[in-house]
């Protein structure tokens, strides 16, 4: 069968890339598209996890046992990224078939960003940790919050609520844990995000009727997705997710025969333009 060419365009293109996610008329053209299509194409950042790993496992060699330096840390943060990408992308290709390899890969990503916070305890020095302080970035795309709301999307596409659960419970503790330390905007909007998609699975839960058989948890979800939305109005920052997370907390409110707050919070979204 022949595909449109991601290089030129033409519709008769035969070579595939080893990805899968991309076809070309021939290596020329695949030559070309290279710089646009190294960044996702798992093949290719599979070969650069392998490379980051051997050099890891160099450093690791050189450097005494149990001891983290900021070396380390940023290529352990660097390799945990790769990995995340890598799962995330794995589960947008929409091939059930292949959720599995994503999910190992996010779950290697979650060990290196715990190896991170290990390595940053046993920094010696307080210049080091100062350092490393600046280093680790929860937040930032593929980081730890990154991982582990992906995490929890990829167990919930395989059906397994209760690790999904486990892992975004996981989230909420973490990132709580960091707001208690110092608040802003970015851990707030995390999370916002981690409590709606947990809100999210709980309704799940209560339609599809998967792990749960009677609903137990309405008041649970409810405080969940009114806190996320406070969140979110505190921030005055909606986001794309915003018109789902208005429906879901109206859907909530209906189940719990709570209609005129259900209307309420649809009027909300109507003024908001959602
Ligand atoms: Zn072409
Ligand atoms: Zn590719």
């Amino acid at each position: 069968m022949y595909r449109v060419c991601s290089s030129c365009g033409a519709d008769c293109a035969l070579l595939k890339c080893a990805c899968l996610a991309a076809y070309y008329c021939n290596l020329t053209c695949q030559q070309k598209h290279h710089l646009v299509h190294q960044c996702e194409c798992t093949e290719h950042l599979l070969k650069v996890i392998v490379k980051k790993r051997t050099a890891l496992d160099r450093l690791k060699e050189q450097s005494s046992p149990g001891v983290g330096s900021v070396e380390l840390m940023t290529l352990e943060q660097e390799l945990a990224r790769e990995y995340c990408k890598v799962g995330r992308l794995k589960v947008n290709s929409l091939q059930p078939a292949i959720w599995p390899e994503a999910a190992t890969h996010c779950q290697q990503a979650l060990h290196l960003h715990r190896k991170v916070e290990i390595s940053r305890g046993s920094l010696r020095g307080a210049a080091a940790r100062a350092a490393a302080g600046k280093l680790v970035q929860k937040v930032a795309p593929y980081g730890l919050y990154d991982t582990l709301r992906d995490l929890g999307d990829i167990y919930r596409l395989m059906q397994k609520d209760s690790d999904a659960l486990r892992v975004l419970q996981e989230a909420l503790v973490e990132v709580r844990s960091d707001i208690a330390q110092e608040s802003t905007p970015q851990l707030q909007e995390a999370l916002a995000e981690i409590l709606h998609a947990t809100g999210s699975l709980y309704i799940d839960q209560h339609y599809g009727n998967r792990q749960i058989k009677n609903w137990t948890s309405g008041s649970a979800t409810k405080v969940l997705l009114e806190e996320a939305l406070s969140i979110r109005r505190t921030l005055a920052r909606f986001g794309p997710a915003a018109s789902e997370l208005f429906r879901l907390l109206a859907d909530v409110y209906r189940i719990l025969d709570m209609h005129d707050e259900a209307r309420n919070i649809l009027k909300e979204a109507l003024d908001l333009g959602f």
